[in-house]
This record gives C-alpha cells, structure tokens and sequence, in this order.
C-alpha cells in the first residue's frame, strides 16, 4: 500500500533522510519510531505531497507521489503533528472546508460530516469553536477531517504528544478502531509503548537512516525476554537474558541495588542506537 524506494530528502545543512526503504502492506498498522530529528516528519510530508524528496520513489496505493500527485493525494488522510485547524470556526466548518477541497458534492459531504463527528465520537460539539475544545477533541477533529474523503491510507504524525495518559488510550482505540474498517495506517511517535501496543510491525529511524525493521515481538525477542537493571554510580546499566532463570543467577552474581523486568521496545531502541528515545 506505501512503497518507498531510496528516498533522500537534503535540506541546505541537514541530510534529513539518508535513503529510505520500505514497504507496508495494506491493513497494516505501521510505527514509524524515532528520537526527534531523526527525520519522521520529513518522511510523512513527502508521501502527502507537502515536500518535495531530493531523490527515490515513494506509491501510494501504486500511484507516484510526484507523476501521479493527484491520484497519490487522494489516496491518503495526513493527521499532521501540530494542530491546523481553524480556531475560529466551528468543528462542522473546519471538516466542511477539507470537504469542499476534495470536491465533495454538498449532500455527500454534509453526510460524511455526520457520520464522522460520531465516529470519533465528537457530535455534540460540532457547533463549538475548536479554540474552545480541549486538546484531545482538537486531535479527535483531525482525525475525522483526514477521513473525511474515506482515505485507503492514514498518516499520524505523533498524534497523541502532549496529551495526558487517559486521553492518549482515547485516542489508541480510536486508531484501531479505523484499522479494524480496513484502513492502512502510518503513525509516528517517540512514544515507544505507543509503537509497542499498536503496531504490527516497527521501523526505528536514526539520523535519517531505518536502522531496525520488525514485528515488536521479534525485535524484543533478539534481546531477550528479561532485562535486569542496576544503578552503577547513577547511571543505568542493563544485562539481557533468555530466561528468568538466567536473569536470577546473574542477579546472584551480583551485588548493589538490581531489578528484573520483561524486556520492551525501548531496550531494543538503546541498544540498537546507544540513545534513548525520549527526547
Ligand atoms: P522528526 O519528525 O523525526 O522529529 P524531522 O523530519 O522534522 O524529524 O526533521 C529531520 C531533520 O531535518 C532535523 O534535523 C530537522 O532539523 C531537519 N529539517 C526538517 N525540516 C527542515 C526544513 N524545512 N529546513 C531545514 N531543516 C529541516
Ligand atoms: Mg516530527
């Protein structure tokens, strides 16, 4: 469903992206996980059309990002990483608006409106100005407006930063719930459990290069399934064991303050880069 084939993207200083490959499968929930400035957004803004690569091929459901442009457009809904609707007008005038830009007849359009202000489960406040709508509604919006003209592929570039936990669980059903009607979906994040708990399969981008690429599961199970942690003079050091029996052994051996616990995303990250995730 998305194809990208050595995609580079220089800006006047920064070689955001070194040569991208990959593709995703239709019905996939695909993570696209990195620190920040490890060239996400760079990503999501060249297959919408917004930016232009320096060099590869990117295919939107096997329409060319830059020969097919219209077609590729259409074949996606992009829920950017900052919020850009418009704070004045209502939740309905700001769906309204996208609906008239994919020329939606007004019937269509006024329905597909309704239908998604309940999907994502925002109908009563669809005469509200969005600057009076908290931030997880504010997201919510945009996620009906990316969808509006029924999209075969969703892009979500970090769609739950700065929200609190609840809300953020909110907004990770929501998510599944428009994989499970059928949709493809891209999504970025720093958040490395959001990766873990939605997706299918993971790439982890570093400095504009994928430098993993797996189900959650496999990346993990290469590590191994326990971890135990001890503090070395205030830094973290982190052993990997293929059971809890080695893990508590090693324990034995040791001596200080340690602790064992299932292995997740976030080791594979620090182990494959030497950073960790978090910004
Ligand atoms: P992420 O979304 O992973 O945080 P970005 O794709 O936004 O990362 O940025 C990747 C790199 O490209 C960063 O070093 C960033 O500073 C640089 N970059 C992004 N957009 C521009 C731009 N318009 N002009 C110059 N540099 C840019
Ligand atoms: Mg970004």
């Amino acid at each position: 469903m998305i194809r990208i084939e050595g995609l580079t993207k220089h800006f006047k200083k920064v070689q955001a992206l070194k040569g991208i490959d990959l593709h995703v499968m239709e019905g996939e929930l695909f993570a696209y996980l990195g620190p920040n400035g490890s060239g996400k957004t760079t990503t999501i803004r060249i297959l919408t059309g917004l930016s232009k690569p320096t060099s590869g091929d990117a295919y939107l459901h096997g329409f060319h990002i830059l020969r097919e442009t219209l077609q590729a457009k259409r074949q996606c809904g992009l829920v950017p990483q900052s919020i850009n609707l418009d704070h004045e007008l209502t939740v309905y005038e700001n769906l309204n608006i996208h609906g008239k830009l994919f020329q939606m007849p007004r019937r269509v359009r006024s329905e597909r409106i309704e239908e998604m202000l309940h999907y994502v489960d925002i109908a009563d406040r669809r005469s509200t100005p969005i600057k009076h709508l908290s931030g997880g509604m504010k997201r919510r919006v945009m996620i009906a407006r990316a969808l509006m003209h029924a999209p075969k592929i969703l892009f979500l570039d970090e769609p739950t930063v700065g929200l609190d936990p609840k809300i953020r669980r909110r907004i990770w059903s929501l998510v599944k719930k428009i994989q499970q009607n059928g949709s493809t979906i891209f999504l970025t994040t720093h958040y490395i459990e959001e990766a873990e708990f939605l997706a299918q399969r993971v790439a982890f981008l570093d400095e504009g290069r994928i430098i993993a690429l797996d189900k959650p599961q496999n990346l993990m199970d290469r590590l191994g399934k326990w971890a135990v942690d001890k503090i070395v003079e205030g830094e973290m050091e982190t052993t990997y064991h293929a059971s809890r029996e080695g893990a508590n052994a090693h324990i034995l051996r040791q001596v200080g303050s340690l602790s064992v616990r299932r292995v997740n995303l976030e080791d594979v990250f620090i182990s494959v880069t030497g950073k960790k995730v978090q910004p």
